[in-house]
Formats: structure tokens, sequence, C-alpha cells
């Protein structure tokens, strides 16, 4: 196969876009095709500083690089999370996010919820009912509250997350089956400010996952390849297994399924009054924006295991 460009000796062929390309015309290719996300969806300016939430992995680190390459201001949040116990997962993915921003001289931000709270994840999941067995809710609720409020206090206007076309469409699926209409209506490549909550953005929701893993082998960046000890036998990656038997069969299926959507929200298929979320107002505690009474969800998990023998 060679590359459609330059007739050199092709790195990737892309069925969906009908295009092989060599090391060199994909690198190019992939951080342009960010550029007119970041165009098209309006996502921010040069002039704003961004805040990545970089896991370690490739999706995050991959978009931190292009970010960089593409001359934004754009500075890292990691989160450790202590997730597996032993800390051998959490502390790889942590070294490597040091390693990779040391190396570039990028501007990172570490937020230890272990030093923070007295707990990992797994151990303040447990102080929830659903939570025992399944960390996940709690996890994604803890880092979004993390990312949000580094976001608020070090200034940052926009927090840019590494989902890409094969994440956003695994949920899609997940919402489309049960049309729950206000997850379909607040999913998007970009989600406005909203009372508190800063602009999030995800600028690889056009970009095919083997495309970000292909970047970042052939940029050298060192990720972490396992999944999340508590990843295995998520719904999500059920979907994603399915999704990709449909893209075998019908290559670009899956970026037609999302843009399709885009495409029919834009249209207000999903606008119903009902849908419009619910208002919110500082915590009592930390001052974050909630919608629950009193504390924020961060909050009152803090309180619970504040209290030796919480029967939550
Ligand atoms: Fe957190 Fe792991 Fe669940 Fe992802 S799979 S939400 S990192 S516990
Ligand atoms: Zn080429
Ligand atoms: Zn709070």
């Amino acid at each position: 196969m060679k590359c459609r460009l330059c007739g050199a000796k092709a790195v990737i062929n892309m069925r969906q876009h009908k295009l092989a390309l060599c090391q060199g015309h994909f690198l190019d290719w992939l951080p342009n095709q960010v550029e007119r996300a970041i165009q098209k969806y309006r996502m921010f300016r040069r002039e704003e500083k961004i805040l990545v939430a970089v896991s370690g992995g490739k999706d995050s680190l991959s978009l931190w690089d292009i970010l960089h390459r593409l001359g934004y201001q754009a500075d890292g949040l990691h989160v450790f999370t202590g997730i597996d116990g032993g800390r051998a997962y959490a502390a790889e993915l942590q070294r490597l996010t040091q390693e990779f921003a040391a190396r570039r001289r990028l501007k990172l931000h570490i937020v230890d919820i272990v030093a923070e709270t007295g707990r990992t994840i797994p151990e303040l999941a447990a102080l929830t009912r659903r939570g025992r067995d399944k960390p996940c809710a709690v996890c994604g609720m803890i880092k979004r509250y993390i990312l949000n409020r580094i976001a608020h206090d070090k200034g940052y206007h926009v927090l840019a997350t590494g989902h890409n076309l094969d994440d956003e469409v695994a949920v899609l699926f997940g919402n489309t089956l049960s049309w729950a209409g206000e997850y379909l209506l607040r999913q998007g490549p970009v989600l406005q400010e909203e009372q508190g909550l800063a602009r999030k953005v995800k600028p690889l929701c056009r970009v095919y996952e083997r495309e970000t893993a292909a970047y970042a082998l052939l940029r050298g960046i060192a990720y972490i390849q396992e999944d999340c000890p508590f990843a295995v036998g998520a719904t999500s990656i059920y979907y994603k297994r399915l999704l990709s038997q449909l893209e075998h069969d019908r290559p670009g299926a899956k970026l037609s399924f999302y843009l399709s959507f885009l495409e029919a929200r834009r249209r207000g298929l999903f606008a119903a009054p009902e849908n419009i979320r619910a208002g919110l107002h500082p915590c009592s505690s930390c001052g974050q924006p909630t919608s629950a009474p009193g504390l924020c969800a961060y909050c009152r998990l803090l309180e619970w295991g504040k209290e030796p023998c919480a029967s939550h």
C-alpha cells in the first residue's frame, strides 16, 4: 500500500476515508483533522487557556501532543486515583504523564486523590451502595469534579478531554438504545460553560481509536496499554466490539452514525422542554456547582468517609 500523497510506503490505511498515508503525511494529517474539528465546532480560540485531562493513556497524551504542536496554550491535569489498591497501575499512569510533560516542558497539574481524601477511588466508591463492586460512577464523578475545580481555581477557559470517535459512538449507541433524551441532548463535541461549570470540549471526537493509537506509536509517545482493571466487563467495551464489527463490514459506519446524530441534534431533534437541566447552585462546603441540595456529590462522599459505620 502506498501513500496517496507522495507514493512512499503507507503506514496506515483508513478505509473510512479511502486514504492510505506514509508516516510523515499521517503525522501532519491527524493534527490538521483535529484543527478542523476545533474550528468547525468552535471549541476554543488561540488566546484561550486550555486544561487537558491527561490520564496517561494514548488518547489524552496524543491530544496534548497535538494541541501543543498546533500551538495552543494547553496545560495538563492528571488525577492520581490510587485505582487497583496495589497502586502499580495508577503510579505508572502518573509516571508516564509526568515524563511526557517533562520532555516537552509542558505544565502539568497533579491532584492526588489519595493524599487529598485519605482513600483510593475504589475505597471512596465502596462508601456508596452501588460503588462497592464497580467504582466507575464514583471515579467519573470525582474526576469531573476535580477537573472543574482546577479549571475554575487556576483560570482556564476550557477543559479538553481525549474522548475519541469510538468512545463517543459507544456512548451514543448506549444512549440511543434507551432513548436517553437528556444525555443525547448533552452529548456533543462541546458542552458550553454554564452556572460555574467550565466549557468542555472533545477535539478527538471525529478521530478513530486506531488513528490515535497509530499517532501515539509513530510519535514515540510512551503510554500504558492495559485498560484499568475495573474496565473489564464494561458495557461500553461490549458496545465497542459490536460497533467495530459493523465498521469492519461497512467502513465509515461509526463516523456516519456520529455525524448524522450531530446533524439531527443541530436540527433540534432532541430538544424537548423536559430536557432542560436542573438549576445549579454552589455546594455549601466547597462552592462548586451542584444540582443536589446542600453538599455536592464529592463533598457528600467525603462526609460519609468520616463516619466509621456509614450505612449508605
Ligand atoms: Fe475509573 Fe477505571 Fe472505571 Fe475508568 S474503568 S471509570 S478509570 S474505575
Ligand atoms: Zn506520503
Ligand atoms: Zn462540594
